[in-house]
């Protein structure tokens, strides 16, 4: 028979840390900090093994699970002293969700629960404090009643404003425990009018209402779209904690608070946080009331002139400082804690390892292993590669003049502008739309996850830095400015307003995440420096690093920033990139329209000079790392002039009439280009063009020798190799050219000959394709087109339906498809090695900046990956990650 229900409290527990997949991440580290000995409200965890029963039972509890909780309720009676229903001596509880892994969506926590009629009369006299007890309770109906029983919040609301209304009261501290009294009246009368039933007076019913509403909200849409947008799987279920309460709304020395052992947002070793005095559970975080750091040290750092924490109330303070370094200590990674003071006690009632930003991810894991908390290793796989996206991102230009009309928290660093909208769906049409958006808001909640991922940033004139909008940004590395309090948003008429200006949806603003500034207009942004500890990590990675990493890149701007990034050589460089300049495009399509050999020899002549000097620059940047060229790849009429004013310079440039020149133009149409003429095609119909360029690159490495000293050995690629035959005719070219170039020159350059993989045909040939070509480079994107049949360009209609349904894990030209495509490779691989058994065998596709791609080319032994050049850094530390993860399976 299963445990169902887990209880801790008491300094014991029956759960530890190591249990989070029974007893979901809050359970597991209630119970590992109850072990520990520090002070944990009691109670106990219901597991998610009781949720997967729940859904495989037609939403029915397992049969003993009833009295599995009454026996744990008893135990937490037994140790606060107090009994649950109890009219005299009430155990009041909290309850709480909680997933394996945290997951915005699921069911609010209920406070208070347990309250009725008869029991706020036994709170009231425990507390000494009538208005305290009836001010709880009527949150508690108003919550339960919101969370449980489906009333929204503004009908409690609105009854509340009445009355204040006709009473003449401003503030809530107004009212007297009297006034609540009569407004749970009225409260409870709406619930009864809403529902055709009071509101539950039985604590049981109560608890069991709750109960239920957390496992029904495991499979509300809001939870299910968190979970489709994580990889979480819906088999995971969610866990139920049952906790006594401690009240942070006690009074002047009672205190409710959330914090961090370090700085999320730039990872200094020192003590992040916020509180609120005489308050309960959430106000903190729901951006309320402007919540009091802290340490002194924080509330001078922010200018503050409400007291810390450390000054108002010092002993609490002490033990909460031990408790942090403690539980930092413990679980050797930042923790990210909720705490309450009850009349001068403290109580833990969170910890977990605390979300941060790229930047702060990185410092804490150098710092750590720094000071010996962790290893090197550990740091380099504690940071997601994925993070370090945002460190790359462009800031604010320091030399610009900007009209700052607000400031607000810096609550996500990085800048971003864009065109100002209110609301999520705006920011999805701009999104779609393919204009940048910063989403400005009041405050968030996770209704807005879905804008937030289409803005280029938020900002919110409610709420602290560990606001849900904060938190939420952070997460997805998007800059946030929070609590920006001097802004007024006005959602009616659509418009904001600041420092007197007003603007209207569409107006541009730039935000500064890393100081909270709001900026008028559109700013210029800047680089940002890559040393420090991203350089330290970077080392630390390089260090256990098996694959190489290239860049792929053919503009002197990426070339320089590849090796700026750190790249080892260039992967992919595509030389129709070289066509498109407006100056050359003309001879391109002179040549694609030349009617012969001589015509196209002639147009080729013209493109020589420019393609040569291309490749020197190129050589030069990459000082003798190794430079893998593509020999020209798309289909033609991707160059053919579309305008008549085109069509008319090149008829003029090629003696020929417009009309016969928009004829040879629709002879080149196709109807399916990408399977059409181009890749290897092209060389192979047209020799000239492969040996224009295999001059140009001989050539140019020459050139490139005078001025640096050094010779680049070039990798000369061939494109859409299908056939062994394809590759030698055009190799043949190659090695011809490179002789013609050696008796003109009387030097002769080193070079390999090498394909592209991209073709299913490709890979299965592979072995004998391997006999003459020296390397391979897998073009996963073309092999993921033609392996799953599906155009990447045309995939936009149904393949978010694919993922959606899951009938694939991932987008397959992001993430690359391991069982199908991945399978390809890993054949392409064997058969090529056994032909050459020191092939080198790279991947050039989007697939190589891919964290969890890179992962898939360390297993099957990829020499190099090669990305984008901004994505380098990524596939450095994730290449680093692949080999200690490989490394430890291995030992495992
Ligand atoms: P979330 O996962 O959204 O943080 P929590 O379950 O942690 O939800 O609770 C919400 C708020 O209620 C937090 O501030 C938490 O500290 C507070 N809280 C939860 N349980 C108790 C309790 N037993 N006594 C006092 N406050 C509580
Ligand atoms: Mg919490
Ligand atoms: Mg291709």
């Amino acid at each position: 028979m299963s445990q169902w229900v887990y209880s801790f409290g008491g300094g014991k527990a029956e759960g530890a840390s190591g249990m989070r997949d029974l007893l979901g991440g809050k359970g597991a580290n209630l119970a590992e900090m109850a072990n520990l000995g520090l002070p944990v409200p009691p109670g106990f965890t219901i597991t998610t093994e009781v949720c997967t029963f729940f859904y495989d039972h037609g939403k029915s509890y397992p049969p003993d699970l009833a009295a599995a909780v009454e026996a744990a309720l008893v135990e937490v009676g037994r140790l606060t002293g107090r009994s649950f229903g109890d009219e005299q001596n009430p155990l009041l509880v909290s309850v709480r969700s909680g997933a394996r892994a945290s997951m915005p969506g699921m069911m609010d926590t209920v406070l208070n629960l347990g309250l009725n009629d008869v029991t706020v009369l036994a709170l009231a006299k425990s507390a000494g404090d009538e208005r305290f007890a009836y001010d709880s309770y009527r949150r508690f109906i108003q919550m339960y009643s919101n969370v449980v029983l489906g009333i929204e919040h503004h009908h409690f609301e609105d009854i509340l404003e009445h009355y204040k209304e006709t009473k003449g009261f401003i503030l809530d501290t107004d009212l007297a425990a009297e006034d609540w009294k009569k407004i749970i009246v009225d409260y409870k009368a709406k619930v009864e009018h809403a529902l055709g039933k009071p509101f539950p007076q039985d604590p049981k019913e109560q608890l069991w209402g709750a109960i239920g509403a957390v496992f029904g909200s495991w499979m509300t849409a809001r939870a299910i779209s968190y979970r489709r947008l994580h990889d979480i799987p819906a088999s995971w279920g969610t866990a139920v904690n049952v906790q006594a309460m401690v009240f942070g709304n006690m009074g002047e020395t009672s205190a409710t608070g959330v914090a961090f052992t370090r700085s999320p947002s730039t990872g200094a070793k020192e003590l992040y946080g916020e509180f609120l005095i005489n308050a309960q559970g959430e106000d903190v975080v729901a951006g309320i009331r402007t919540p009091q750091n802290i340490t002194e040290a924080a509330r001078i750092n922010a200018v503050s002139d409400k007291p810390s924490m450390e000054v108002l109330l010092p002993e609490v303070f002490a033990e909460f400082m031990r408790t942090t370094n403690l539980l930092e200590k413990h679980y050797r990674d930042m923790q990210d804690m909720e705490f309450t003071v009850e009349r001068g006690k403290l109580w833990m009632l969170q910890t977990r390892t605390g979300k941060r930003t790229g930047k702060a991810a990185l410092r804490i894991a150098v710092e750590m292993a720094n000071e010996g908390l962790i290893t090197r290793d550990e740091a380099v796989s504690r940071v997601d590669p994925s993070s370090l996206d945002q460190l790359l991102h462009p800031m604010i230009d320091p030399e610009a003049a900007l009209t700052v009309v607000a400031k607000g928290l810096p609550a996500s660093p990085g800048a971003a502008c864009g065109e100002i909208v209110f609301n999520s769906d705006e920011a999805e049409q701009m999104k779609t739309a393919g204009r940048k958006a910063i989403l400005v808001r009041i405050e968030t909640s996770p209704e807005d996850i879905n804008g937030m991922h289409a803005a280029e940033g938020i900002l919110t004139t409610r709420g602290g830095m560990t606001s849900h909008a904060a938190v939420v940004a952070r997460g997805m590395g998007k800059p946030c400015v929070s609590g920006a309090g001097t802004l007024r948003i006005d959602y009616e008429k659509g418009t904001m307003t600041a420092s007197g200006k007003v603007f209207k949806k569409g107006d541009m603003l730039t935000i500064d995440g890393g100081t909270g500034q709001v900026i008028q207009g559109a700013v210029q942004m800047q680089q940002p420096e890559l040393s420090g500890e991203f350089g330290t990590l970077m080392q630390w990675a390089d260090s256990v690093r098996r694959m190489g990493v290239r860049a792929n890149a053919e503009t002197p701007a990426d070339a320089r920033a590849a090796r700026k990034f750190g790249a080892e050589g260039i992967g992919l460089s595509r030389t129709e990139h070289m066509f498109f300049a407006p100056e050359r495009v003309v001879a391109v399509r002179e040549m694609i329209l030349a009617d012969d050999e001589a015509g196209r020899r002639a147009a080729l002549a013209k493109l020589l000079p420019m393609q040569r000097s291309d490749f020197a620059e190129l050589f030069e940047i990459m000082a003798g790392l190794p430079v893998t060229i593509r020999l020209l790849d798309p289909p033609l009429h991707e160059f053919l002039p579309k305008t008549d004013a085109e069509i008319a310079e090149v008829a003029a440039d090629l003696g020929i009439s417009p009309d016969k020149l928009t004829r040879r133009a629709n002879e080149l149409h196709e109807f399916n280009p990408m399977l059409g003429f181009r890749g290897c095609r092209l060389a192979i119909a047209f020799p000239e063009i492969a040996e224009m360029q295999a001059r140009a690159i001989f050539e140019g490495a020459l050139e490139a020798q005078k001025r640096t000293g050094e010779l680049t050995k070039p990798e000369i690629m061939v494109p859409l190799i299908a056939t062994k035959a394809e590759f030698d005719i055009v190799k043949a070219s190659i090695d011809k050219m490179a002789e013609a170039v050696r008796q003109e020159t009387g030097q002769s350059v080193p070079y390999i000959v090498g394909t592209m993989i991209e073709l299913p045909r490709a890979c299965l040939r592979a072995g004998e394709i391997a006999e003459t070509a020296e390397f391979f480079s897998f073009g996963t994107n073309d092999l993921t087109q033609t392996a799953l049949g599906i155009s990447r360009d045309d995939a936009g209609s149904f393949l978010g339906a694919y993922t959606a349904k899951g009938i694939l894990p991932a987008d397959p030209f992001v993430t690359i498809d391991q069982e199908g495509v991945g399978e390809l490779v890993k054949i392409g691989i064997e058969r090529g090695r056994k032909t050459r058994p020191d092939i080198k065998l790279g991947i050039c596709g989007e697939h190589g900046g891919d964290p969890a791609s890179i992962a898939f080319c360390e297993k099957v032994g990829l020499t190099y990956v090669s990305c984008s050049p901004f994505r380098v850094p990524i596939a450095r530390l994730a290449a680093a990650q692949a080999t200690l993860r490989l490394k430890a399976e291995g030992l495992a």
